[in-house]
């Protein structure tokens, strides 16, 4: 399988440089050279496979003949080592539950896949160590902080934006250790974005070998397409049509549920909830891209004012945003609504649902308001715990803390403190 940069300026790579490299040299995206449906037999009878199973023959055609079969099968085993539990919260209302990982967020799938991908790779090369670079708005880092934590030859380096992001959150990232560095950076997630995407094409920062881990990264990008062939293998008894709500910041999770349309999984629709934060919104009523400042939100793991894989989106559509429209929605809410949302739900069927979530729950109720009967599926991307301030004030009641946050609770935070490019930049050439 080759990648195309879609700045169009790049020749063709491979699925191991497009890893390794993360962006790019033209600083264009990649994507996949061409998509092939997955046989109809398959797809039919997709409650007679595991999981594992299903991951293998989504994804073998993006790894193509670069990852042995047998190699491609234990990343994906030791990828898929938890639940992604459908939980009915009303009829024909359905939870997606994608936080039972080890940092409960549902990037712990892209996350291990891409550090066991970097695993093998890496193996081949010996002696050439590679840095993370990875620009975080909450949930990213921790992830990525946990599924690469102690992965031999990969450095990893994560920013993230002071006051910005919640206290558990901030627990994840900065207290790993080992092969894990926190930097808090003075600004907002698209600061750190930029800084990211700076220090990528910086001729002074060559001999640095860097890859980015957000889901600009193929191989964080393209396995999240795997809770969609999950969610409708559970589904699948009836006939009604199904449509995905997601709560989407960077666009990545619900690009990836695209990616499973176009190799067939029947999606009928789906619908891009977001916060404020709502340039793809304005797009499809304006027909205008205008990025934005992101502005702060309870729901802050979306607040991206420049989704960055929304061109993949646009180019899964071949650029044609009529086509796009009929197959996509997007509705913005504030974070008033959301915590009606959360308080609405918890109310009506006892689900405690976090602020990204409620949010994804209200734009699959406004687009099912006024379409024929059909399923829908909201993706809940974290477990309320980490909105923990939020979520119990707004149900009045404590949660208990599970496992997986308890451990980190206590331990100590190290981050180094960065208030510009230049901050970063001296820090890994001190580092290489
Ligand atoms: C990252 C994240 C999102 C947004 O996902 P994108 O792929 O960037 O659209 C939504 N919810 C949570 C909890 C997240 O961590």
């Amino acid at each position: 399988m080759y990648y195309l940069s879609l700045n169009n300026n790049s020749s063709k790579t491979s699925f191991k440089e497009a890893v390794r490299k993360g962006i790019a040299p033209d600083r264009g995206l990649y994507f996949p050279e061409e998509i092939t449906s997955l046989p109809e037999e398959f797809l039919k009878n997709l409650h007679e496979y595991s999981n594992e199973e299903i991951a293998f023959k989504a994804l073998e055609q993006f790894t193509g003949n670069e990852i042995p079969k047998e190699e491609l099968e234990k990343i994906i085993k030791e990828t898929l080592c938890f639940d992604f539990p459908l939980v009915q919260i009303a009829d024909d209302i359905y939870a997606l539950e994608l936080f039972h990982g080890p940092t409960m967020a549902f990037k712990d799938v892209g996350a291990r896949f891409m550090a066991r991908c970097l695993r093998y790779f890496n193996a081949e090369e010996e002696d050439k160590e590679i840095t993370v670079l990875v620009a975080t708005s909450g949930d990213t880092g921790g992830a990525v902080a946990s599924g690469f934590l102690g992965v031999k030859g990969v450095n990893v380096v994560i920013l993230y934006p002071s006051g910005k992001v919640s206290a558990i959150q901030k627990k994840q990232l900065t207290t790993l250790g080992q092969n894990i560095t926190a930097l808090e950076v003075d600004g907002t997630f698209d600061d750190c974005q930029e800084m990211v995407k700076s220090a990528f094409i910086d001729p002074q920062l060559s001999s640095v070998s860097l890859t980015s881990a957000n889901s600009i990264n193929v191989a964080r990008w393209l396995p999240q397409m795997l809770y969609y062939f999950f969610a409708y293998k559970e589904l699948s008894a009836g006939n009604k049509k199904i449509v995905f709500s997601v709560p989407s910041g960077n666009f990545g999770n619900i690009c990836a549920g695209m990616v499973a349309a176009r190799l067939g999984l029947p999606i009928d629709h789906f619908i891009a909830s977001t916060n404020i934060n709502d340039t793809v919104l304005q797009f499809l009523e304006t027909g205008i891209y205008q990025p934005k400042p992101s502005k702060q939100t309870i729901s802050n793991a979306m607040d991206v004012g420049n989704p960055s894989n929304f061109i993949r989106i646009q180019k899964l559509m071949n650029n044609d945003t009529h086509r796009l429209k009929s197959v996509f929605s997007s509705f913005s809410y504030t974070d008033r609504e959301t915590k009606k949302a959360i308080k609405l739900i918890y109310k009506n069927s006892g689900y405690i649902a976090d602020p990204h979530g409620a949010v994804g729950y209200l734009g699959l109720k406004e687009y099912m308001k006024s379409t024929d009967k059909c399923t829908g599926v909201f993706l809940e991307t974290a477990h309320p715990i980490k909105f923990r301030d939020v979520v119990e004030s707004v149900i009045g009641k404590k949660l208990p803390i599970p496992g997986q946050i308890k451990s980190v609770l206590d331990k100590e935070e190290v981050s180094i403190p960065i208030n510009s490019y230049e901050g970063l930049k001296s820090y890994l050439i001190s580092k290489s």
